[in-house]
């Protein structure tokens, strides 16, 4: 990467070209980043420099990893991953699960200078890592750009102080506003990853989070609703009776109305629920809360079924049979899980059959009622 380029132009040198004659990148730009744009490299640093222990994390439950990566295997991970990466996709580096900012100076060099020569010669295209909201200096930040690092994702939670007290997170939301504003004078994407359904909080409360983090203007976010895992100080206050986690329900209904109001302000989600791992998935690590595997799929369900809910209601006569027509990566999604959302709408509009075609040019999320027979 030339030195004189600011991250978000080396990252928009990865777009097609139709989108770099653009001056802004939009909502379906930002899919074709999470779709298509990278491939991730992923260096796991559980609780390495966190200060605090937050009420809810287990990275080792999480992300199934003990101990933090060594500096010296980076190097031949990269080769490994590069090897078999069949796609002329660009690759980045990613440091995750721990406070990359918060480790010791010679540390961050260290994981940092065994990346660098994948980016000297072109092989990488840049780094990405995860850390919290007051450890952000001018100092961490020109550390950082010296060495190529692009994205930062910060660990927001909540934008209520009350709520971050509560989660053990030993920040405040206006180390969160200043934290973005110092990245944004340094040009770095940036990503906050929201957390409804923590101790304190509230459907309101969390509403009010997605409001105040949409006037930070990130360029991206993901959503990871609280759950309890194993041996957390969570798992306590769950088992003592102070903490009731969200139900699955209300969880995909908050996630929808944060994913919606996201989408609307032209802030892409990334990521809604956690990726699932073996560790995730063992029995007795997800002690409580609404974990699902497919959880984003569940929340995009909901949003297609108040669609096709919509199409029905405003269709005229009643009719036997309608057909959908909807975007082919939307197919399993409209259906519902063991056709929740065809069964629904059977009932609920009198329709005894539900068809449902794909069609290429269909938006994403947008079904289109075809037609509508009697047989
Ligand atoms: S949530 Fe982040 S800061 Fe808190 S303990 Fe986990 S990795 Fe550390």
């Amino acid at each position: 990467m030339p030195h004189h380029q600011s991250p978000r132009q080396t990252v928009r040198s990865a777009l097609p070209a139709a989108i770099l004659y653009k001056t802004t990148i939009t909502v379906a730009d930002r899919c074709f980043f999470r779709y298509n744009a990278t491939m991730i490299i992923p260096f796991f640093i559980p609780h390495s420099g966190c200060p605090h222990q937050c009420v809810f994390c287990n990275q080792k439950h999480i992300t199934g990893c003990t101990s933090p990566v060594d500096p010296s295997v980076v190097p031949q991970t990269i080769k490994e991953y590069l090897a078999s990466n069949a796609s002329d996709k660009p690759a980045q580096a990613a440091f995750f699960g721990g406070s990359f900012t918060a480790l010791p100076c010679e540390m961050q060099r260290a994981y940092l200078a065994a990346v660098r020569p994948f980016i000297t010669t072109g092989q990488l295209e840049s780094i990405r890592l995860s850390t919290r909201p007051d450890c952000i200096t001018n100092e961490v930040l020109a550390l950082l750009r010296e060495y190529h690092v692009t994205t930062i994702e910060l660990g927001v939670q909540s934008m209520d102080d009350v709520v971050l007290k509560r989660s053990g997170r030993g920040h405040t939301a206006s180390d969160t506003v200043n934290a973005v504003s110092l990245l944004k004078t340094y040009d770095f994407l940036i990503g906050l990853q929201l957390m409804p359904g923590l101790p304190g909080d509230s459907a309101d409360g969390f509403m009010k989070t997605v409001g105040a983090v949409i006037g930070l203007r990130p360029d991206f976010v993901r959503i990871y609703p609280a759950l309890v895992i194993k041996n957390t100080p969570l798992e306590e206050l769950y088992r003592s009776g102070r903490y009731m986690p969200l139900s699955l329900d209300k969880a995909v209904a908050l996630c929808r109305e944060a994913l919606e109001r996201f989408e609307r302000a032209g802030i892409d989600v990334i990521r809604i629920g956690l990726q699932p791992t073996e560790e995730l998935e063992r029995p007795g690590t997800v002690i409580a809360g609404p974990y699902h595997p497919a959880f984003r799929q569940m929340v995009e369900s909901s949003i297609l079924l108040d669609a096709m809910r919509s199409a029905l209601r405003a269709r005229k006569g009643k009719k036997d049979t309608v057909t959908f027509q909807i975007h082919p990566k939307d197919l399993s999604t409209a259906i519902g899980r063991r056709r929740s959302n065809i069964e629904l709408l059977k009932k609920e509009f009198g329709v005894r059959k539900i068809r449902i075609v794909t069609g290429e040019s269909v938006m994403r999320r947008d079904p289109f009622l075809f037609s509508t027979d009697q047989e």
